[in-house]
């Protein structure tokens, strides 16, 4: 409020320039925003998202110790704005407080922001992590029809084999192969899953000739 020895001017001008600087401010991380997107701001952070084509994914926090992806990130279907939140931190914001929220000072947050930015305008072609992460989608693709494919096949198979004795241990052996290619899965190793998958299948056509001539 007004203090001893200061002139209603100064006061007035001190508050006039605060609410300009505010303003200012505002005005600027909205700019930023505008330019910002999160799929950027992931991948300068190096955290791992397969949702870059859909309005709404999840990844892990890196603002909790986080096993399970619980950070949400949404896009705005009117203004394409991104925005986030995690309901374990209970946390949530647009993308320059993400940036806040990653670095310690204001100053940090701008720098980051400004990379970024440039690294959207290069275009996302010339980012080695965009790269990268286009490359492990594909991967993940192919790697899902192929187990869908296998497991068409073990299951024709099983059922052609119900009567026999050796079903039940059969249908464990499929149980064992399902289990690995799903570990191998979540340890995202998808060209090792495919290779995986290829060599299960041999094996099974092994199988079933051996089976074939056995009966
Ligand atoms: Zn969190």
């Amino acid at each position: 409020m007004f203090t001893t020895g200061s002139t209603w001017k100064g006061c007035i001008n001190r508050v006039y320039y605060q609410v300009q600087d505010k303003r200012s401010i505002i005005e600027f991380i909205r700019s930023m925003n505008s330019r910002l997107n999160m799929s950027g701001i992931l991948m300068y952070y190096g955290i791992d998202f397969d949702g870059e084509d859909m309005d709404r994914y999840k990844v892990l926090c890196p603002f909790h110790n986080d096993h399970t992806p619980s950070l949400h990130v949404i896009t705005d279907n009117e203004s394409g704005q991104d925005s986030w939140v995690c309901y374990v931190c209970n946390e949530n914001g647009d993308c320059f407080r993400f940036l806040q929220r990653m670095t310690t000072t204001h100053q940090e947050a701008v720098e980051h922001a400004q990379e970024i930015i440039a690294s959207i305008g290069a275009g996302y072609a010339a980012n080695p992590a965009y790269q990268k992460a286009l490359e492990q989608r594909k991967q993940k693709k192919k790697a899902e029809e192929i187990i869908y494919r296998l497991g068409v096949k073990y299951r024709e198979w099983l059922d052609s084999i119900k009567d026999k004795p050796f079903h039940k241990q059969a249908c464990k052996k499929v149980e064992t192969i399902f289990y690995d290619l799903t570990l191998l899965m979540e340890a995202k190793q998808y060209e090792e899953t495919t290779a995986r998958v290829r060599e299960k299948a041999r094996l099974l056509q092994v199988i079933i000739t051996g089976n074939k001539q056995d009966g």
